[in-house]
């Protein structure tokens, strides 16, 4: 089967505009992410280093053919600045213009005018130190998203050592040889790059919206103003924990609320209730729960706690709360304790601890109570 190099690259180019439209409109406006706006970035650069070729055999290919090398190189450097992102590591200009420079160098330098394969060893060797570079960042990240990273990661390996390979076939063959030609010839490598980009292209859209839809759900769970676990969640993971292991629960509640929004004002009451949040969280373990129940009560689970060391904590809180400085006194606050236990049902749990609270309030407030 003889198939034609440019027909191969037009179809590429015109597959490459396609999935850089939808990869541009449809993930990265909607998410936003770092590494799907390198991967737009490198889809790009891919683009238009493809399109140049087209141009070899014209007289333009003096310019043409050195700035398709380059920029095939800028594809895969930005393909390694998307994975860098996606390990949170930014990407400096240098470090991304290092490979594309060097390969500009060679191709411009050597006889674009006569050869197509101007600067070949020097683009060969950096399309695959890019690629292997992102394999490598590919591999080391340690997430729960394995399927998707592995799918990526392995496109990323594949397409490196299909450079290498083509590199030390180039070396030992020559560009005329017949296995560079036949086997890492621009028919190959065309459908090859086209398998790759699809690859990739669709691994990163999953990955994207798998991480938006990650975003959304640790939103939807946490209380906007405190970012404490909201009600709902809190019950949930509540829920789930006393399945095994017994735990103390505290309910608490702020003393006079109402009147540090009448005299202070409510975004005074509202840095109040910040405070309470902070001071809760700063004395728990991050292994307990702490809840926003509602307006100024929270709820804490301690699993494997008694009730003494539950009592120590609420006085921690208090003396934390006491402590925080926010340009007025801050409210003291009242909680109730009880021992929430498997086969307790744990809404009975919590009317017990409100039975406790109010019992506080009636002592006196500032203090607690066990059940
Ligand atoms: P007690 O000691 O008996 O608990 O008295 P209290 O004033 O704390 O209790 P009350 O239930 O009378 O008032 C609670 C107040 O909490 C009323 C409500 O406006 C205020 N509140 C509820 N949610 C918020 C909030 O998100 N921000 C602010 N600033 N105030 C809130
Ligand atoms: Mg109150
Ligand atoms: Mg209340």
């Amino acid at each position: 089967m003889d198939l034609d190099t440019t027909t191969l690259r037009v179809a590429f180019a015109t597959a490459a505009l396609t999935m850089l439209a939808l990869f541009y409109f449809v993930t990265y406006r909607s998410t936003r992410s770092g590494y799907s706006g390198w991967w737009s970035v490198a889809l790009a650069w891919f683009l238009v280093g493809s399109a140049a070729f087209i141009l070899n055999g014209t007289e333009h290919q003096r310019w043409a053919n050195p700035s398709g090398n380059t920029f095939l190189v800028l594809g895969a450097a930005s393909a390694w600045a998307a994975t860098r992102s996606l390990t949170g590591s930014k990407t400096p200009a240098w470090l991304l213009l290092f490979a594309p420079t060097v390969t500009a160098i060679a191709s411009f330098a050597d006889d674009p005018v006569h050869n197509v394969w101007t600067g070949g060893p020097v683009f060969l060797a950096m399309m695959s130190l890019m690629f292997g570079l992102s394999a490598r960042e590919l591999w080391r990240i340690d997430r729960e998203l394995t399927h998707i990273r592995t799918s990526v990661a392995t496109a990323a390996t594949c397409i490196c050592a299909f450079y290498a390979a083509r590199w030390v076939v180039f070396m030992v063959d020559g560009q005329d040889g017949d296995v560079f030609k036949s086997v890492f010839g621009s028919q190959v490598t065309t459908i090859v790059s086209l398998i790759f980009l699809v690859v990739v292209s669709f691994s990163m859209s999953i990955l994207s919206n798998e991480e938006a839809t990650k975003a959304l759900r640790a939103q939807a769970g946490h209380d906007g103003l405190t970012g404490l676990l909201n009600r709902s969640e809190f019950l949930r993971l509540a829920a789930a924990e006393l399945h095994e292991t017994s735990a103390a629960l505290i309910l608490a509640d702020l003393d006079h609320f109402k009147a540090v929004n009448d005299t202070y004002g409510h975004p005074a009451g509202d840095r109040a209730l910040r405070a309470f949040a902070d001071a809760c969280s700063g004395t728990v373990r991050t292994s307990d729960l702490v809840g926003r129940y509602g307006g100024e009560e929270f709820i804490v689970l301690l699993p494997n706690t008694h009730l003494d060391r539950a009592e120590a904590i609420t006085a921690q809180i208090s003396e934390q709360l006491r402590l925080a400085e926010a340009g007025f006194p801050m409210p003291t606050a009242s909680y109730g304790i009880t021992i929430a236990r498997p086969g307790i049902d744990l809404e009975t749990s919590i009317a017990t601890a409100d039975a406790a609270l109010y019992l506080a309030k009636q002592q006196g407030r500032n203090r607690a109570v066990r059940a």
